[in-house]
């Protein structure tokens, strides 16, 4: 019920620390199954003092717009590009339906087609429906990673690109972009990358000496990437990031905006009014980490996926799906229901997905937390 007579701060704070009491928090170290983390505290400040800025209306906030562009231009920097087009966005889901616009705005045919792997996020079932883009779907190998001649086999008049993934949302797997890139150029076809996740995590585990796929701007054939600074980049939500190579996908995608009070734009994203804060949030938080803190982060994580991966493989009943590529390990269990259900019972926020528990090592997992989550998983499993 819509209250007549207000309460005071401190009512309303309590009432709210009561009503949250259930959720899990980051800090807790029992979310495991989640790409989102603990925001950094210098995000959070930032967040904090330019919470009233909105990128909606830029003429009203132009500081924050060139700072926006700032951050889109080492978004971009970071995947191998000079200068990329693109906006910082709510999240992968509106990147991935922006990329799709895109792509359909300026290959005006009828009866779209994209063609993407059977691994794809959800989010793109959201771009076919409101967009009207029909999907067709790649099969995936054995690796989990996507077959590119299945990939070739679906390609017809009516293709208006391709996705690749680079950090599959369940098993982090990296597709082999340079194939897709060959093809893409080949058949004169955009290849969108979506590397939601690994946009944050593979240029740094390169660097480490990871075998990763190239999967950026530095192969030709791709148009457009996915980057979510509220994933691995430690920025609080929304933080999305969309990039493109060229200025036409921004310009297929922008409708005139008249009324603004800060004077008449072109518009590129779904949201109107959007969180300038966010945009400052990246910014700061690539200015305060750079590239070396960014890298410490990733090898804290991978390291601990490639511990956690040889410790499942030693509890009778549960078995690895496959080496982990990124920070991802996910199992599966002849019993992965009751399992499931089970560790959730013991306050563990994990996530099943097609067949298998995925446990992602976002910054606030550490090895205390993995151990007692294996003490309680070797618990039921042997039970
Ligand atoms: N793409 C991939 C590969 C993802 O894993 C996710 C989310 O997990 C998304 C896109 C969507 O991101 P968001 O939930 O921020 O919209």
């Amino acid at each position: 019920m819509f209250p007549r007579k207000g309460a005071s701060g401190e009512e309303v704070l309590e009432e709210l620390e009561r009503k949250t009491e259930e959720d899990l928090t980051f800090d807790s170290g029992r979310i495991l199954g989640s790409m989102c983390t603990y925001p950094h505290p210098l995000a959070v400040e930032v967040v904090r003092r330019y919470i009233d800025r909105n990128l909606g209306d830029p003429g009203l906030h132009v500081g924050s717009q060139r700072v926006e562009k700032e951050a889109v231009d080492m978004l971009s920097n970071l995947l191998g590009l000079e200068r990329g087009y693109g906006h910082i966005v709510s999240g992968g889901t509106e990147a991935n339906i922006l990329a799709v616009r895109a792509f359909r705005n300026l290959a005006d045919v009828e009866k779209p087609e994209l063609i993407l792997p059977e691994s794809a996020h959800f989010s793109f079932l959201k771009a076919s429906e409101m967009l009207g883009v029909k999907l067709v779907w790649a099969k995936l190998k054995e690796d989990y990673s996507v077959d590119v001649r299945d990939v070739e086999s679906k390609i017809t008049d009516r293709t208006i690109g391709i996705v690749g993934i680079a950090g599959t949302t369940g098993l982090g797997v990296v597709d082999d972009i340079p194939s897709l890139s060959d093809l893409a150029i080949e058949h004169g076809l955009p290849l969108h990358v979506d590397a939601a996740f690994g946009g944050f995590v593979i240029p740094f585990a390169k660097e480490l000496g990871y075998d990763i796929p190239d999967f950026d701007f530095r192969l030709k054939g791709v148009k457009s990437i996915t980057i979510d600074p509220h994933k691995m980049g430690m920025v609080p939500i929304p933080a999305g990031g969309i990039i493109f190579r060229e200025k036409k996908y921004l310009e297929a995608i922008s409708i005139l905006a008249p009324y603004l009070a800060g004077g008449r734009i072109w518009q590129a994203t779904i949201t109107g009014t959007r969180p300038g804060a966010s945009a400052l949030a990246v910014w700061a938080m690539i200015k305060h980490l750079g590239f070396e803190g960014y890298k410490e982060v990733v090898r804290e994580a991978m390291e601990l996926s490639r511990w956690f991966a040889g410790e499942l493989k030693k509890i009778p009943g549960v078995y690895l799906i496959r080496e982990p590529v990124l920070n991802i390990v996910s199992f599966g269990s002849e019993r992965l229901e009751e399992l499931e259900e089970r560790l959730k019972n013991r306050g563990w926020g994990i996530s099943a997905h097609r067949g298998y528990v995925r446990i992602v090592m976002m910054p606030h997992v550490k090895r205390e937390h993995l151990e007692e989550f294996l003490r309680d998983l070797g618990e039921i499993a042997a039970g």
